[in-house]
């Protein structure tokens, strides 16, 4: 069990489920919704384990305009059906206001990208909405930075965000980012907002996910955000680093007592 010296949010993102209180927040889904099928089959396996939300993106901030940019609205119809029949909350990516509402309406958490840390109207108008947000760490944001990004959505209305550690350039690219768990240590010390951490982005590679995952815990991290897909290798983006649904399961059962120890 956690323990607090000062206050520490909680948030609650559906019934029963919640991030920052005495148990770890598990999200797990692939990185880009594919087909209602692909979903179904996530859901089936990570429902009955001890995932406690599901992830897919359908609007995707892809690096080149040519790259598949998500389902989109179809999407967000496969996001809600799966809510739904599984009664697991979904969190999904919102790029743009103009894509709040219906984000809003069919997901429990609102997703903020690396790449809209700082679109501060965005940040704004989130502030506004009756859902938590998933604040994702900028690609080169400072802690500070960091911490301030949040502070628009909380200034704005909006108290529910948690923080995400995603992993920040620099100059080694053996991994795809590096994993800064010295920020979630920082982030755990100077906000009172739960901090959560995706492994799966830092690393970019699949086989360093579980242990990444497990520090972080170690560290104090309120959560994990993994990306998983029923057939990793064929995942429209980010295959390199989705791990399998059964590695996914693997995985959540050995963080455990690691999260008793913290
Ligand atoms: C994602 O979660 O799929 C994603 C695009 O993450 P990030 O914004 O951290 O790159
Ligand atoms: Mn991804």
């Amino acid at each position: 069990t956690k323990s607090h010296a000062t206050h520490q949010t909680c948030l609650e993102l559906a019934d029963g489920v919640t991030v920052g209180g005495e148990e770890l927040l598990i999200i797990g889904g692939p990185c880009t919704v594919e087909s209602l099928a692909q979903m179904e089959q996530v859901a089936t396996r990570l429902a009955l384990g001890p995932v406690q939300a599901l992830r897919g993106g359908v609007f995707k901030p892809r690096t080149s305009p040519y790259a598949f940019q998500g389902m989109g609205n179809a999407g967000l119809t496969i996001l809600a059906d799966i809510r739904q029949r599984f009664q697991k909350p979904v969190v999904t990516e919102v790029m743009a206001i103009a894509q709040i509402e219906a984000v809003a309406a069919h997901a429990d958490v609102l997703q903020v990208g690396s790449r809209n840390m700082q679109n501060f109207d965005l940040l704004k108008a989130l502030g506004e909405v009756d859902k938590p947000i998933l604040l994702k760490r900028g690609l080169a944001a400072t802690i500070a930075e960091f911490a301030m990004a949040a502070e628009y959505v909380v200034s704005h209305g909006n108290p529910n965000v948690m923080l995400c550690e995603r992993g920040i350039r620099s100059f080694d690219n053996y991994t795809r980012n590096v994993l800064d768990l010295g920020a979630v240590v920082a982030l755990k010390q100077i906000t009172h907002l739960p901090v959560i951490v995706d492994p799966s982005h830092a690393a970019g590679l699949r086989e360093l996910v579980p242990n990444l995952a497990k520090a972080a815990i170690a560290a104090g991290a309120d959560g994990l955000i993994i990306e998983c897909h029923p057939e990793p290798e064929k995942s429209v983006s980010d295959a390199r680093q989705a791990l399998s649904l059964e590695e996914m399961v693997a995985l959540v059962h050995s963080l455990k007592p690691i999260a008793e120890a913290v």
